[in-house]
Protein backbone atom coordinates (compact mmCIF):
# COMPACT_ATOMS: atom_id res chain seq x y z
CA UNK A 1 0.00 0.00 0.00
CA UNK A 2 1.07 3.32 -0.67
CA UNK A 3 2.16 5.30 1.96
CA UNK A 4 2.24 9.30 1.78
CA UNK A 5 4.25 11.24 4.18
CA UNK A 6 2.20 14.12 5.31
CA UNK A 7 5.15 16.26 6.76
CA UNK A 8 6.63 16.39 3.34
CA UNK A 9 7.10 19.79 1.64
CA UNK A 10 4.17 22.45 2.44
CA UNK A 11 3.57 20.21 5.43
CA UNK A 12 -0.35 21.00 5.06
CA UNK A 13 -4.26 19.77 4.36
CA UNK A 14 -3.65 19.54 0.68
CA UNK A 15 -1.32 16.46 1.33
CA UNK A 16 -4.38 14.65 2.53
CA UNK A 17 -7.09 16.43 0.30
CA UNK A 18 -5.39 15.42 -3.20
CA UNK A 19 -4.48 11.78 -1.63
CA UNK A 20 -8.10 10.86 -1.01
CA UNK A 21 -8.97 12.33 -4.75
CA UNK A 22 -5.90 10.79 -6.36
CA UNK A 23 -7.28 7.42 -4.47
CA UNK A 24 -10.33 7.70 -5.61
CA UNK A 25 -9.44 8.55 -9.44
CA UNK A 26 -6.87 5.85 -9.29
CA UNK A 27 -8.81 2.73 -6.68
CA UNK A 28 -5.22 2.59 -4.82
CA UNK A 29 -5.57 2.60 -1.34
CA UNK A 30 -3.11 4.05 1.04
CA UNK A 31 -2.13 5.39 4.68
CA UNK A 32 -1.03 8.60 5.27
CA UNK A 33 0.96 9.73 8.47
CA UNK A 34 2.36 13.22 10.27
CA UNK A 35 -1.10 14.54 8.43
CA UNK A 36 -0.53 18.22 8.36
CA UNK A 37 2.98 18.05 10.34
CA UNK A 38 3.83 21.38 9.19
CA UNK A 39 1.15 23.56 10.70
CA UNK A 40 0.79 24.90 13.93
CA UNK A 41 -1.70 23.05 14.87
CA UNK A 42 -1.15 19.22 13.62
CA UNK A 43 -3.61 16.30 13.00
CA UNK A 44 -7.06 16.56 11.12
CA UNK A 45 -8.74 19.50 11.87
CA UNK A 46 -13.06 19.92 11.28
CA UNK A 47 -12.58 20.93 7.74
CA UNK A 48 -9.82 18.01 7.04
CA UNK A 49 -12.35 15.63 9.11
CA UNK A 50 -14.97 16.89 6.90
CA UNK A 51 -12.97 16.65 3.85
CA UNK A 52 -12.17 12.59 4.45
CA UNK A 53 -15.88 11.83 5.33
CA UNK A 54 -16.76 13.34 2.18
CA UNK A 55 -14.87 11.67 0.16
CA UNK A 56 -15.81 8.52 2.04
CA UNK A 57 -19.40 8.84 1.54
CA UNK A 58 -18.96 9.39 -2.61
CA UNK A 59 -16.48 6.51 -2.49
CA UNK A 60 -17.73 4.23 -0.83
CA UNK A 61 -14.31 4.11 1.50
CA UNK A 62 -13.11 2.23 4.36
CA UNK A 63 -11.59 4.10 6.93
CA UNK A 64 -9.57 3.57 9.86
CA UNK A 65 -7.45 6.00 12.30
CA UNK A 66 -4.22 5.84 13.80
CA UNK A 67 -5.26 2.63 15.45
CA UNK A 68 -6.85 -0.21 13.06
CA UNK A 69 -10.85 -0.24 12.90
CA UNK A 70 -11.31 2.81 14.89
CA UNK A 71 -12.51 6.26 13.25
CA UNK A 72 -10.09 8.86 12.86
CA UNK A 73 -11.10 12.02 15.25
CA UNK A 74 -10.00 15.29 15.46
CA UNK A 75 -6.33 15.81 15.68
CA UNK A 76 -5.39 12.16 15.00
CA UNK A 77 -2.20 12.07 12.58
CA UNK A 78 -2.74 9.02 10.73
CA UNK A 79 -5.22 7.24 8.69
CA UNK A 80 -6.12 4.48 5.61
CA UNK A 81 -8.18 4.77 3.17
CA UNK A 82 -9.48 2.42 0.82
CA UNK A 83 -11.58 3.53 -2.45
CA UNK A 84 -14.74 2.07 -3.43
CA UNK A 85 -17.15 2.73 -6.25
CA UNK A 86 -17.92 6.24 -7.16
CA UNK A 87 -21.88 6.84 -5.83
CA UNK A 88 -23.01 9.90 -7.69
CA UNK A 89 -26.36 11.59 -6.39
CA UNK A 90 -27.60 14.04 -3.98
CA UNK A 91 -25.89 15.35 -0.69
CA UNK A 92 -25.55 17.57 2.23
CA UNK A 93 -22.32 18.40 3.41
CA UNK A 94 -21.86 20.27 6.59
CA UNK A 95 -18.16 21.63 7.43
CA UNK A 96 -19.78 22.23 11.19
CA UNK A 97 -17.36 25.40 11.76
CA UNK A 98 -16.10 27.91 9.23
CA UNK A 99 -13.69 25.52 8.07
CA UNK A 100 -13.83 25.85 4.05
CA UNK A 101 -16.26 24.29 2.16
CA UNK A 102 -14.96 24.92 -1.10
CA UNK A 103 -12.11 23.04 -0.18
CA UNK A 104 -14.34 19.49 0.06
CA UNK A 105 -15.77 20.62 -2.80
CA UNK A 106 -12.34 20.45 -4.82
CA UNK A 107 -11.76 16.68 -3.22
CA UNK A 108 -15.10 15.19 -4.34
CA UNK A 109 -15.23 16.62 -7.48
CA UNK A 110 -12.77 14.85 -10.30
CA UNK A 111 -14.11 11.93 -8.63
CA UNK A 112 -17.41 12.35 -9.08
CA UNK A 113 -17.09 13.99 -12.89
CA UNK A 114 -16.06 10.48 -13.87
CA UNK A 115 -19.52 8.98 -12.24
CA UNK A 116 -21.53 7.11 -13.61
CA UNK A 117 -24.69 9.22 -13.59
CA UNK A 118 -24.94 13.15 -11.51
CA UNK A 119 -24.69 14.60 -8.40
CA UNK A 120 -25.92 17.80 -7.07
CA UNK A 121 -24.02 19.00 -3.74
CA UNK A 122 -24.60 21.53 -1.50
CA UNK A 123 -22.08 22.78 1.13
CA UNK A 124 -22.24 24.22 4.35
CA UNK A 125 -19.43 26.05 5.84
CA UNK A 126 -16.79 28.86 5.13
CA UNK A 127 -17.16 29.96 1.34
CA UNK A 128 -14.69 32.80 1.83
CA UNK A 129 -11.23 31.62 4.12
CA UNK A 130 -8.26 32.96 3.92
CA UNK A 131 -5.51 30.43 3.22
CA UNK A 132 -8.49 28.73 0.76
CA UNK A 133 -10.07 29.33 -2.74
CA UNK A 134 -12.72 31.67 -2.00
CA UNK A 135 -15.78 30.42 -3.60
CA UNK A 136 -15.80 33.09 -6.75
CA UNK A 137 -12.26 32.00 -7.06
CA UNK A 138 -13.90 28.50 -8.17
CA UNK A 139 -16.92 30.06 -10.03
CA UNK A 140 -15.14 32.31 -12.36
CA UNK A 141 -11.33 31.33 -12.36
CA UNK A 142 -11.41 27.24 -11.59
CA UNK A 143 -14.53 25.49 -12.66
CA UNK A 144 -14.42 27.90 -16.28
CA UNK A 145 -10.90 26.32 -17.26
CA UNK A 146 -12.91 22.54 -16.31
CA UNK A 147 -15.47 23.59 -18.25
CA UNK A 148 -13.35 24.32 -21.34
CA UNK A 149 -11.65 20.94 -20.54
CA UNK A 150 -15.37 19.38 -20.98
CA UNK A 151 -16.86 19.45 -18.02
CA UNK A 152 -20.00 20.79 -16.99
CA UNK A 153 -20.24 21.71 -13.22
CA UNK A 154 -22.38 24.72 -12.17
CA UNK A 155 -22.27 26.05 -8.70
CA UNK A 156 -24.55 28.96 -7.33
CA UNK A 157 -23.27 30.76 -3.76
CA UNK A 158 -26.40 30.87 -1.56
CA UNK A 159 -25.24 32.88 0.85
CA UNK A 160 -21.48 33.62 1.96
CA UNK A 161 -19.62 32.78 5.13
CA UNK A 162 -16.65 34.31 6.38
CA UNK A 163 -14.33 33.29 9.27
CA UNK A 164 -14.81 33.11 12.05
CA UNK A 165 -18.76 32.61 11.91
CA UNK A 166 -18.76 30.34 8.69
CA UNK A 167 -22.63 29.83 7.81
CA UNK A 168 -22.45 30.25 4.50
CA UNK A 169 -24.19 28.02 1.53
CA UNK A 170 -23.29 26.66 -1.96
CA UNK A 171 -24.52 24.19 -4.53
CA UNK A 172 -23.10 22.78 -7.50
CA UNK A 173 -24.28 20.86 -9.80
CA UNK A 174 -21.62 17.70 -11.71
CA UNK A 175 -22.48 16.29 -14.65
CA UNK A 176 -20.26 13.77 -15.49
CA UNK A 177 -17.89 13.16 -18.73
CA UNK A 178 -16.31 10.04 -19.91
CA UNK A 179 -13.31 12.14 -20.60
CA UNK A 180 -11.83 15.05 -19.29
CA UNK A 181 -9.71 17.07 -22.88
CA UNK A 182 -6.64 18.79 -22.10
CA UNK A 183 -6.22 22.03 -22.92
CA UNK A 184 -2.96 24.13 -23.44
CA UNK A 185 -2.47 27.44 -21.54
CA UNK A 186 0.84 29.14 -22.83
CA UNK A 187 -0.73 32.59 -22.91
CA UNK A 188 -3.60 34.42 -21.26
CA UNK A 189 -4.46 36.52 -24.60
CA UNK A 190 -5.22 39.63 -24.04
CA UNK A 191 -6.54 41.54 -21.39
CA UNK A 192 -10.29 42.28 -21.63
CA UNK A 193 -11.08 44.20 -18.14
CA UNK A 194 -10.19 44.42 -14.12
CA UNK A 195 -12.71 44.72 -12.01
CA UNK A 196 -13.00 44.68 -7.82
CA UNK A 197 -15.54 44.13 -5.49
CA UNK A 198 -15.20 44.64 -2.04
CA UNK A 199 -17.81 42.35 0.24
CA UNK A 200 -18.80 43.32 3.86
CA UNK A 201 -20.82 41.84 6.30
CA UNK A 202 -21.62 43.48 9.89
CA UNK A 203 -19.14 45.83 9.40
CA UNK A 204 -18.92 49.56 8.34
CA UNK A 205 -19.24 50.41 4.62
CA UNK A 206 -15.70 52.19 4.98
CA UNK A 207 -13.82 49.82 5.04
CA UNK A 208 -15.24 48.34 1.24
CA UNK A 209 -14.53 52.34 0.48
CA UNK A 210 -11.20 52.28 1.34
CA UNK A 211 -10.28 48.88 0.01
CA UNK A 212 -11.61 49.74 -3.15
CA UNK A 213 -9.77 53.40 -3.11
CA UNK A 214 -6.46 51.62 -2.37
CA UNK A 215 -6.86 49.02 -5.53
CA UNK A 216 -7.95 51.64 -8.11
CA UNK A 217 -4.84 53.73 -7.15
CA UNK A 218 -2.27 50.79 -7.56
CA UNK A 219 -4.10 48.82 -10.77
CA UNK A 220 -5.67 52.47 -12.27
CA UNK A 221 -9.01 51.32 -12.28
CA UNK A 222 -12.10 53.19 -12.81
CA UNK A 223 -15.00 54.04 -10.82
CA UNK A 224 -17.24 51.66 -13.05
CA UNK A 225 -14.91 48.83 -11.94
CA UNK A 226 -14.95 49.29 -8.29
CA UNK A 227 -17.99 48.15 -6.59
CA UNK A 228 -19.07 47.13 -2.75
CA UNK A 229 -21.47 45.03 -1.53
CA UNK A 230 -23.26 44.31 1.44
CA UNK A 231 -24.37 40.84 2.63
CA UNK A 232 -27.50 40.47 3.15
CA UNK A 233 -28.77 37.78 6.36
CA UNK A 234 -25.00 37.87 6.75
CA UNK A 235 -24.45 35.12 9.77
CA UNK A 236 -21.45 37.12 11.38
CA UNK A 237 -19.01 40.16 10.43
CA UNK A 238 -16.41 40.03 7.27
CA UNK A 239 -14.58 41.41 4.79
CA UNK A 240 -12.90 39.83 1.54
CA UNK A 241 -12.05 41.74 -1.91
CA UNK A 242 -11.73 40.51 -4.74
CA UNK A 243 -10.01 41.68 -7.87
CA UNK A 244 -11.12 40.04 -10.96
CA UNK A 245 -8.70 39.50 -13.93
CA UNK A 246 -10.41 38.65 -17.27
CA UNK A 247 -8.15 38.08 -20.58
CA UNK A 248 -9.11 36.21 -23.36
CA UNK A 249 -7.82 33.09 -23.01
CA UNK A 250 -7.97 32.54 -18.30
CA UNK A 251 -9.90 34.55 -16.19
CA UNK A 252 -7.57 35.17 -12.90
CA UNK A 253 -9.21 35.98 -9.23
CA UNK A 254 -6.97 37.68 -6.51
CA UNK A 255 -8.38 37.95 -3.02
CA UNK A 256 -7.31 40.07 0.22
CA UNK A 257 -9.19 38.88 3.45
CA UNK A 258 -9.97 41.52 6.12
CA UNK A 259 -8.86 40.41 9.30
CA UNK A 260 -8.97 42.33 12.84
CA UNK A 261 -6.36 44.58 13.57
CA UNK A 262 -5.87 44.68 9.87
CA UNK A 263 -6.21 48.01 8.30
CA UNK A 264 -8.60 47.85 5.26
CA UNK A 265 -5.42 49.76 3.51
CA UNK A 266 -3.16 47.16 3.94
CA UNK A 267 -5.69 43.86 2.97
CA UNK A 268 -6.65 45.50 -0.18
CA UNK A 269 -2.64 46.70 -0.97
CA UNK A 270 -1.29 42.88 -0.31
CA UNK A 271 -4.11 41.43 -3.02
CA UNK A 272 -3.57 44.74 -5.58
CA UNK A 273 -0.32 43.19 -5.56
CA UNK A 274 -0.66 39.86 -5.88
CA UNK A 275 -2.78 41.19 -8.96
CA UNK A 276 0.10 43.32 -10.65
CA UNK A 277 2.63 40.25 -9.90
CA UNK A 278 0.57 38.33 -12.15
CA UNK A 279 -0.19 41.09 -14.85
CA UNK A 280 3.29 42.13 -15.29
CA UNK A 281 4.75 38.60 -15.16
CA UNK A 282 2.55 38.02 -19.06
CA UNK A 283 2.02 34.44 -17.16
CA UNK A 284 -1.38 32.90 -17.85
CA UNK A 285 -1.98 31.26 -14.67
CA UNK A 286 -2.07 32.67 -10.90
CA UNK A 287 0.25 30.62 -8.08
CA UNK A 288 -2.87 29.50 -6.47
CA UNK A 289 -4.39 28.04 -9.89
CA UNK A 290 -0.98 26.68 -10.59
CA UNK A 291 -1.50 24.61 -7.61
CA UNK A 292 -4.90 23.36 -8.10
CA UNK A 293 -4.86 22.64 -12.47
CA UNK A 294 -2.10 19.93 -11.87
CA UNK A 295 -5.00 16.86 -10.98
CA UNK A 296 -7.49 18.01 -13.71
CA UNK A 297 -4.85 18.18 -16.61
CA UNK A 298 -3.49 14.73 -14.92
CA UNK A 299 -7.34 13.19 -15.36
CA UNK A 300 -7.01 14.70 -18.82
CA UNK A 301 -4.14 12.83 -19.75
CA UNK A 302 -1.82 16.06 -20.41
CA UNK A 303 -1.97 19.98 -20.70
CA UNK A 304 0.17 22.78 -20.29
CA UNK A 305 0.26 26.04 -18.79
CA UNK A 306 2.50 29.08 -18.24
CA UNK A 307 2.89 30.07 -14.47
CA UNK A 308 4.69 32.32 -11.72
CA UNK A 309 7.69 30.59 -10.05
CA UNK A 310 6.54 27.32 -8.42
CA UNK A 311 5.34 28.16 -4.58
CA UNK A 312 5.74 25.25 -2.15
CA UNK A 313 1.94 24.35 -2.30
CA UNK A 314 2.32 23.60 -6.12
CA UNK A 315 5.83 21.04 -5.66
CA UNK A 316 4.16 18.91 -2.61
CA UNK A 317 0.80 18.85 -4.78
CA UNK A 318 3.13 17.50 -7.65
CA UNK A 319 4.81 15.03 -5.28
CA UNK A 320 1.48 14.05 -4.35
CA UNK A 321 0.70 13.32 -8.01
CA UNK A 322 3.58 11.31 -8.54
CA UNK A 323 2.98 8.80 -5.90
CA UNK A 324 -0.43 8.02 -7.36
CA UNK A 325 -0.29 8.73 -11.53
CA UNK A 326 2.53 7.66 -13.60
CA UNK A 327 2.66 10.80 -15.73
CA UNK A 328 5.43 13.33 -17.16
CA UNK A 329 5.22 16.69 -15.43
CA UNK A 330 8.19 18.92 -16.44
CA UNK A 331 9.14 22.32 -15.42
CA UNK A 332 10.87 25.13 -18.14
CA UNK A 333 12.12 28.22 -17.10
CA UNK A 334 11.12 30.90 -20.19
CA UNK A 335 12.34 34.49 -18.58
CA UNK A 336 12.96 35.26 -15.31
CA UNK A 337 9.21 35.51 -14.34
CA UNK A 338 7.71 32.71 -15.90
CA UNK A 339 7.44 29.08 -16.21
CA UNK A 340 5.54 26.62 -18.71
CA UNK A 341 4.04 23.39 -17.05
CA UNK A 342 4.35 20.37 -19.20
CA UNK A 343 2.18 17.41 -17.86
CA UNK A 344 2.14 14.35 -19.86
P1 LIG B 1 -3.47 23.76 2.35
O1 LIG B 1 -2.80 25.00 2.86
O2 LIG B 1 -2.49 22.65 2.22
O3 LIG B 1 -4.70 23.42 3.09
O4 LIG B 1 -3.96 24.09 0.81
C1 LIG B 1 -4.63 25.28 0.50
C2 LIG B 1 -5.15 25.31 -0.93
O5 LIG B 1 -5.91 26.51 -1.06
C3 LIG B 1 -4.11 25.35 -2.05
O6 LIG B 1 -4.58 24.61 -3.17
C4 LIG B 1 -4.03 26.84 -2.42
O7 LIG B 1 -3.71 27.06 -3.79
C5 LIG B 1 -5.47 27.26 -2.17
N1 LIG B 1 -5.57 28.72 -1.85
C6 LIG B 1 -5.10 29.34 -0.74
N2 LIG B 1 -5.37 30.67 -0.77
C7 LIG B 1 -6.02 30.91 -1.96
C8 LIG B 1 -6.56 32.07 -2.59
N3 LIG B 1 -6.46 33.28 -2.02
N4 LIG B 1 -7.14 31.94 -3.81
C9 LIG B 1 -7.23 30.71 -4.39
N5 LIG B 1 -6.76 29.57 -3.84
C10 LIG B 1 -6.15 29.65 -2.65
Amino acid sequence: MLTIDGSRGEGGGQILRSSLTLSLLTGKPFRIVNIRAGRKKPGLLRQHLAALKAAAQIGQAGVSGASPGKQPELGEQALTFYPGEIAPGNRHFSIGSAGSATLVLQTVLLPLLTAPAPSRLVFEGGTHNPFAPPFDFLQKAFLPLLERMGARVSAKLERPGFYPAGGGKFSVVIQPISKLNRIDLPERGKLLGINAKALISQLPLHVARRELKVVAEKLSLQKEQLAEEEVLNPQGPGNVLIIEIASEQVREIFTGFGEKRVAAEQVAAQAAEAAQNYLESGAAVGQYLADQLLLPFALAGGGSFSTLPPTSHFETNLDVLRRFMDIDVSIEQTSETTQMVHIG
